[in-house]
C-alpha cells in the first residue's frame, strides 16, 4: 500500500473555499499528499472580501497540533493566517523542534485589504516565527511590512530578500507578482540565487494564490525535494492554477486546483 506524504497546514478558514485552509487542502490533494489542518481562525468570506474573522483560542490551536503531530506525524508544515500575536507565539512554540521543514507564508492582509494579522503581531512574526522557517514566502506588501524595503522593480528584489533573511529563515522567496511585466520571484538562501519567471496571465480570479503556492512548496518538501526544486514545482502548479482561475460570486474568484 502506498502511503502519501503527510503535510500540515496551520491557517485560517475561508468560508468561500478559495483561500486559507480550503486552498491548502485542495493543493495537498492535487499534489498527492495527505493534508491535515490546524485551524487558527474562522473567517466569513466570499469573492467580495472578508466580512468577519474570529481567532480560535490558543488552547484549541495547541490541542489540534498535538493531536496531529503526536499520532500521525508530519513531513512538512505550512503556516498561513495566524490572526494575533498570541497565536503567532503559540505556533512558534509548537513548531520549535517539530523536525520537519516549515513554510511560513507571512499573511498580513487579503487581496481586498482586509487584515488577517493584527499589527501587534509583527514583532512575534519577525522574531519568533521567521527564524523557524525553512522557506518564508512574503509578497511585496508583506516584505515592505516586515522589513521597510519597498520593491518597485526587479533590481530591488535582492535587497528585500537580504532584509528578510536577516530575521533567520533558511530561504526566502520574495513574490514579485505585483510588479508590472512577467511574474518574477526571487528565491535565495543568501548564497545561491534563483530567479523564477512565469508569463503573466491576464486573469483577475486569483483568490488563494499565496496559500496555494506555500502549500505546494510544503508538498514538495514533504516528498523530499530540495528547496529550489520544491519552489520550482510549486511555481508551475500555481501558474497553472492562476491560468485556470474562474469567476464565482461578484468579486475575485478562486484559482483552480483541477486544471
Ligand atoms: N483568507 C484566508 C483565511 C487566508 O489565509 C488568506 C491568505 O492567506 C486570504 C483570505 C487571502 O487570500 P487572497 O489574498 O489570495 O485573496
Amino acid at each position: 500500500m502506498q502511503i502519501p506524504p503527510r503535510v500540515l497546514t496551520v491557517a485560517g478558514s475561508d468560508s468561500g473555499g478559495g483561500a486559507g485552509i480550503q486552498a491548502d487542502l485542495k493543493t495537498m490533494l492535487a499534489l498527492g499528499t495527505h493534508g491535515m489542518s490546524v485551524l487558527t481562525a474562522v473567517t466569513a468570506q466570499n469573492s467580495r472580501g472578508v466580512q468577519g474573522a474570529w481567532p480560535l483560542p490558543a488552547e484549541a490551536v495547541r490541542a489540534q497540533f498535538r493531536s496531529v503531530v503526536d499520532d500521525i506525524g508530519v513531513q512538512a508544515v505550512k503556516t498561513g493566517m495566524l490572526a494575533s500575536a498570541e497565536l503567532v507565539e503559540t505556533v512558534a512554540e509548537l513548531l520549535t523542534g517539530v523536525g520537519a521543514p516549515v513554510v511560513v507564508d507571512p499573511v498580513g492582509v487579503s487581496k481586498h485589504g482586509d487584515p488577517l494579522l493584527a499589527a501587534s503581531a509583527l514583532d512575534a512574526l519577525r522574531l519568533k516565527l521567521l527564524p523557524l522557517a525553512t522557506v518564508a514566502t512574503p509578497n511585496l506588501d508583506e516584505t515592505a511590512w516586515l522589513t521597510g524595503v519597498h520593491v518597485t522593480s526587479e533590481a530591488d528584489l535582492r535587497r528585500a530578500a537580504d532584509a528578510v533573511l536577516a530575521f533567520g529563515p533558511r530561504w526566502v522567496l520574495i513574490k514579485g507578482g505585483h510588479l508590472p511585466g512577467d511574474a518574477v520571484d526571487l528565491l535565495t538562501d543568501g548564497t545561491s540565487e534563483h530567479l523564477l519567471r512565469a508569463p503573466r496571465h491576464d486573469n483577475r480570479h486569483t483568490h488563494g494564490t499565496g496559500c496555494t503556492l506555500a502549500s505546494a512548496i510544503a508538498c514538495g518538501l514533504a516528498k523530499g525535494l530540495s528547496v529550489p526544486d520544491a519552489v520550482g514545482a510549486a511555481k508551475k502548479y500555481v501558474t497553472g492554477a492562476i491560468a485556470a482561475g474562474f469567476p464565482l460570486g461578484e468579486g475575485i474568484g478562486p484559482v483552480d486546483h483541477g486544471w
